[in-house]
């Protein structure tokens, strides 16, 4: 049989066509779940950004509107010094410690030749020396905002920032300023070159920066989000957050210079404090310090509800606390919010902040929605890759068994022709010898009988082999000796096999023992494995037949010490017109179809028929029923 030839390049064909466009989809597949995940996240962090951007606006309007309030409230008293606490408080409750200064800048009041309370007892100990410039407290400014015309004026920006002008040119100078204030914080924002270069700038004149006291998830980035809250992430702690507020050391007098009125935090015994202050006439100022209590108390009216299905929205105070929190968080870490924003130099370090109620929800939906995807993707593979797998085989077998009629065909034809050719030439030696001896006119007539029986074997094989296939082949059944009928086929092969050098034993009980069978189609089977055992013997030519039986069936066992059948083949070589392909088997001729034909027959004689591969040569074995009753 010709060597089965693997073709390559149906696999390329089949890798190029189907595996690697899949594989290619399934990648875009998961890389649009990322995106969209992606798209999500940016999309909660807008809504929660625009949510704190309104909420910082509301503050500094409440500031705005403090500063006006305490301004028409505040006024130095023309008489009696100890009535301003009672009269400015009954007109804003906002004001905790009432103060007046001297134009030398010394406490006027409150004073120790008042009845003080706690109160201002500690505003005297705290605020005497700063006042009279002994002393200097961080000031805060922002940062675009005090650089606004170098953020303004670099090149890059020139045409936007003229454009901006020149649409609100009719609009007040108040708005103008706001606006490009506004402006400014934006570009100062978005450019990470430019606001290092700000920065630089401000360092070099003595400000300082200040850093934020909170940490924000990453920016962008694979999987930053996940990571950022799964707290996996944490390991390396990110660097600080620098605030856009810068701080420089002021004395009081540099303070409230070039301006009437302000307000201006401190943080006295580690808690923030705002001062309001007025200058009056004469070099009098008067002012108080801000009650903070009521000021916290207005600033949380000012919020929406703090705990959402989505987000917990507060705020944070100097020193990184919430101002309020929900019942249930108490473990949080305040400091890492999802989003946040400063609010103004008047609160220095204070911040809006929102954070995801459940960000562990978030993420093992994210990764239910990515493990969903996944799933379907490996089950598409698979499928496509078993689907593949299938069709190449049966492809393949499609292939081998084209391959396999070829060959048949080929072997048929010249197994018919090498009888043939055998029977001829001997008809013709002795129609043409006419002293021919007895013996060799014997001997003649023997091989051409047994061509003829080899012809007449290999055309009932083919037509045995169209019929089976098309359940045409018709038996006539009836009760057979097998241990007879066996001892039969053996004699009448055993003259051929000794003249051929076999050694051939029959090893049967002396008793008959019955099955209901077709006898030619039996001896037809046995006939079969005879000869295989002869074609694929090499030096050792012993043949062995044994009969068994186990009171139900008959075991038929042919045994021989050839070439022998590898486990792997053991199976295969019942198929049709399988010839297992080595070169010993090459060696002689075969149509692959005889144990086809066999195991056919047994079958339908309800046994079965298997080939056991031995050590040296290979044993085939026929089962088949035994009938006792049968008359
Ligand atoms: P054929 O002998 O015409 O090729 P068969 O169907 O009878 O067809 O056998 C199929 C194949 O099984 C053979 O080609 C051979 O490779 C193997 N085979 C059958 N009998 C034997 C045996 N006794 N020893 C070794 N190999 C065998």
């Amino acid at each position: 049989m010709k060597k089965f030839i693997f073709k390559p390049h149906l696999s390329v064909y089949f890798l190029l066509a189907v595996i690697i466009p899949s594989f290619a989809l399934s990648f875009l597949a998961v890389r649009s779940v990322e995106r969209e995940e992606a798209y999500l996240k940016k999309q909660l962090e807008d809504t929660l950004r625009a949510e704190v951007g309104h909420i910082t606006s509301l503050i500094n309007g409440l500031l705005k509107q403090l500063n006006t309030e305490l301004d028409q409230t505040v006024s130095l008293p023309h008489h009696d010094y100890n009535q301003i606490a009672f009269q400015w408080k009954r007109r804003s409750s906002f004001i905790e410690t009432p103060f007046v200064l001297s134009p030398q800048k010394d406490i006027i009041f409150p004073n120790t030749s008042y009845r003080l309370g706690p109160k201002e007892n500690f505003f005297l100990r705290w605020n005497t020396a700063f006042f009279k410039d002994q002393e200097s407290i961080p000031v805060y400014e922002n940062i675009a905002v005090a650089y606004k015309d170098e953020i303004l004026n670099q090149n890059t920006l020139a045409a936007n920032s003229q454009m901006w002008q020149s649409s609100t040119q009719n609009s007040s100078y108040q708005i103008i300023n706001d606006i490009e204030d506004q402006y400014a914080q934006s570009q100062f924002e978005q450019y990470s070159p430019l606001r290092e270069k700000v920065y630089q700038q401000a360092e070099s004149k003595g400000q300082k920066i200040v850093y934020r006291k909170v940490n924000l998830p990453p920016k962008g980035g694979k999987n930053s989000f996940s990571k950022s809250f799964s707290g996996k992430g944490e390991k390396a702690s990110p660097p600080p957050l620098e605030s856009i507020f810068i701080s420089q050391s002021r004395k009081f007098s540099e303070i409230i210079t070039g301006e009437d009125a302000g307000i201006f935090p401190r943080i006295l015994d580690g808690r923030l404090r705002l001062f309001f202050w007025k200058k009056e006439t004469e070099g009098y100022i008067s002012g108080c310090v801000i009650d903070q209590d009521r000021l916290v108390e207005k600033i949380i009216k000012l919020l929406p509800d703090v705990y959402s299905k989505v987000r917990i929205l507060t705020i944070l105070d100097e020193n990184g606390n919430p101002l309020i929190t929900p019942h249930q968080e108490s473990q949080r870490d305040w400091r890492s919010p999802f989003v946040a924003g400063e609010i103004s130099q008047v609160l220095p370090h204070w911040e809006v902040v929102a954070y995801l109620t459940n960000p562990q929800e978030i993420i093992s939906k994210a990764n239910s929605t990515a493990m969903l995807v996944w799933l379907l993707i490996s089950l598409l593979l698979i499928s496509i890759v078993l689907g593949s797998i299938l069709i190449l085989r049966s492809l393949f077998s499609e292939i081998r068994l084209a391959q396999q009629k070829t060959t048949f065909a080929t072997n048929v034809s010249h197994e018919l022709k090498t009888p043939l050719t055998s029977i001829s030439m001997f008809a013709e030696m002795l129609r043409q010898k006419r002293e021919i001896t007895e013996q060799k006119r014997r001997q003649y007539l023997d091989i051409i009988l047994s061509e003829t029986e080899r012809l007449n074997r290999l055309i009932n094989n083919v037509l045995d082999f169209t019929k089976i296939g098309q359940k045409k082949k018709r038996y006539t059944m009836k009760k057979i000796d097998i241990v007879q009928l066996c001892r039969q086929v053996t004699e009448g092969q055993r003259i051929r096999l000794e003249y051929k050098g076999f050694t051939v034993t029959l090893r049967a009980q002396t008793e008959p023992l019955y099955i209901h069978a077709d006898e030619e189609a039996i001896k037809q089977v046995l006939v079969n494995l005879l000869s295989n055992a002869e074609k694929y013997s090499a030096d050792t030519k012993v043949i062995d037949i044994n009969i068994e039986t186990d009171n139900y069936s008959v075991l038929i066992k042919v045994e021989d010490k050839g070439i022998g059948i590898s486990a792997s083949n053991a199976r295969k070589i019942f198929e049709a017109f399988y010839r297992v392909d080595d070169s010993l088997t090459a060696r002689t001729r075969g149509t692959g179809l005889g144990l086809t034909i066999a195991r056919q027959i047994i079958r339908e004689h309800q046994g079965d028929i298997s080939c056991i591969p031995g050590e040296d040569g290979s044993m085939f074995q026929i089962q088949l029923p035994l009938q006792k009753d049968l008359p």
